[in-house]
């Protein structure tokens, strides 16, 4: 581990973790009804970091309540378009404002670099709540000329408009904290609708911060409302009879329970879930782009991404040079605690992770899988695990076929490209791809036959706000960001008028 200095924490920073933190349900921040509150930790340390309310089913109810008074009276749904994208709008600013402040939050809670979070998840959401901003006032119907065979010579005029969802129920995971929940919320105010966020249980802090932000904004009260707590308190939300849609990004195990609670009202549903996703390096690529690429395809944010490039697939004749490549890059990563600044790559988010991520390396190794790179945990204090390259897999190994959501790439030559997509779509998953080549024909022909939500071609992890994502499969229902998103926040009324 490094020695350098770490970051100060910015005295905003200690201050708001030195708070007791509550629930923000109606416009106030409360206790959770029944009085407890959890531990958050610092994934470098283990330490606790801050105090958090643990609402359950009771604050997941007030919370909903809220969310329908705010949707259905007061100044919220008589707002005009405008105002709500000013709204959106000025949250940006804010966040803008306190970038150092959410950038140590994540790195603290998180526990990636604070220099990542300040360069990438922070101005990811400002720009995220901008973009939607801009949507408020663009969400039209159309116009449309009937015909109606049945009653001859009468003249309608016809429209539809669009209109909000409701009351949403947005719970979010703990890779991303604060842009999953900008991802969230972004596109549902400016839609118009009210939201529970349910943050996740490792990562609550960020989003609380972004509440007392909301508020500053001026949002009236119950337009969002925030529960932390664990999964009974998402599990209440989903099954609630109140909320109109849910939607949710996390595993896929969550995402299918998630499915079956939402079916008591058939509240409208979204998921975005976990991936597999192929990165496939062909032997006329820009090795010098592609080899970067794909270590950082598979070991940005710690590996912990649902689009993380987990299969890279190699031409056999470039096989070795890509795979030293990647593996010299896994093995000069800096690992350490996110605020220390020489830090590459900090720790995984909890415990739990770390288990899970050394539960593959070691059913990896059994099965027969070569670490040519990592394939350890760091001893000591935190939850760190050595980038790992892995080859001498074959597609029936674990490590291959299922989501491990840490920094492990599993290394796979292949001779043809009708091959490697074969390779790449024997996957349950559908999020993300990529195809590293000067060929423009290749390039365009794989990211048709690629059956992911996203390829990325000679580049990867490249996000924007105007830009879809999601998944294919088993990877989700819905595209989120970019215009496809509004489509989720909104209900089309078809209305008819006889002239
Ligand atoms: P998870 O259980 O899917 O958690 C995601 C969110 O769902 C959290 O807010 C969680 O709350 C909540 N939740 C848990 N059980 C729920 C239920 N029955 N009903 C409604 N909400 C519920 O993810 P995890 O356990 O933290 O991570 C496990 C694996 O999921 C990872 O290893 C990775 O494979 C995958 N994952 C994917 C993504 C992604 O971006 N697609 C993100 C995170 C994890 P609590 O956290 O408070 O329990
Ligand atoms: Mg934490």
């Amino acid at each position: 581990m490094s020695t350098a200095q770490a970051t100060p924490v910015a005295p905003a920073v200690g201050a708001f973790l030195s708070r007791q933190h509550k629930l923000l349900i109606g416009g106030a921040w409360v206790a959770a009804a029944s009085g407890k509150s959890f531990e958050t930790l610092n994934p470098a340390t283990g330490d606790i970091l801050a105090h958090v309310a643990h609402g359950d089913a009771a604050d997941a109810e007030a919370a909903v309540a809220a969310a329908r008074k705010a949707f259905e009276s007061g100044p919220w749904p008589v707002m005009t378009a405008s105002e709500r994208g000013r709204l959106v709008w000025k949250l940006a600013d804010l966040l803008e404002q306190h970038t150092e402040e959410f950038a140590q939050l994540e790195s603290l809670d998180n526990g990636k670099p604070v220099a990542v979070a300040r360069a990438a998840d922070v101005p990811l959401a400002v720009d995220l709540f901008r973009y939607m901003a801009g949507w408020a006032t663009k969400l039209e119907g159309t116009t449309i000329p009937l015909s109606v065979p049945y009653t001859p010579g009468a003249k309608y005029f016809a429209y539809t408009q669009r209109e909000p969802a409701g009351v949403v129920a947005q719970i979010i995971p703990w890779n991303f904290p604060l842009l999953m929940a900008a991802w969230k919320l972004g596109p549902a105010l400016a839609a118009g609708c009210t939201v529970v966020l349910k943050p996740a249980e490792q990562t609550p802090l960020s989003a609380l911060r972004l509440g007392e932000l909301i508020q500053e904004a001026g949002f009236p009260a119950g337009v969002v409302n925030i529960v932390t707590g664990f999964g009974q308190a998402g599990a209440a939300l989903a099954a609630h009879p109140g909320v109109d849609k849910v939607a949710f990004t996390g595993s896929t195990e969550v995402g299918k329970l998630i499915v079956k609670a939402g079916a008591g009202n058939l509240k409208k549903v979204s998921l975005e879930l976990g991936g597999k996703s192929p990165n496939i390096v062909f032997a006329d690529a820009d090795l010098d782009a592609a080899i970067p690429g794909a270590a950082s395809a598979i070991f940005f944010n710690h590996g912990q991404c649902c689009c993380a490039g987990s299969r890279l697939y190699v031409e056999r004749k470039i096989f070795d040079r890509v795979v030293e490549g990647v593996a010299a890059s896994a093995k000069k990563i800096k690992l350490g605690p996110g605020m220390d600044p020489a830090t590459e790559m900090g720790p995984l988010v909890s415990r739990e992770q770390l288990d899970r991520v050394c539960g593959f390396l070691a059913s990896g190794a059994e099965e027969g899988a070569q670490a040519v790179a990592g394939g350890r945990k760091r001893d000591g204090k935190g939850f760190f695990v050595e980038p790992t390259v892995l080859v001498n897999a074959t597609p029936q190994m674990k490590v291959y076929r299922e989501e491990i959501f840490g920094p492990v790439v599993t290394a796979i030559p292949f001779d043809r490209e009708d091959a490697v997509t074969a390779l790449s779509n024997d996957n349950p998953y559908g999020l993300a791809a990529a195809v590293w080549t000067k060929d423009v024909s290749k390039a365009h022909t794989l990211a048709a036959k690629l059956r992911a939500g996203t390829v990325w071609v000679n580049c990867y992890n490249i996000f924007d706000a105007a830009l879809p994502f999601g998944g294919y499969k088993e990877s989700g229902w819905g595209r989120e960001m970019g215009k496809d998103v509004l489509e989720l926040y909104t209900q089309t009324k078809a209305v008819c008028v006889r002239l």
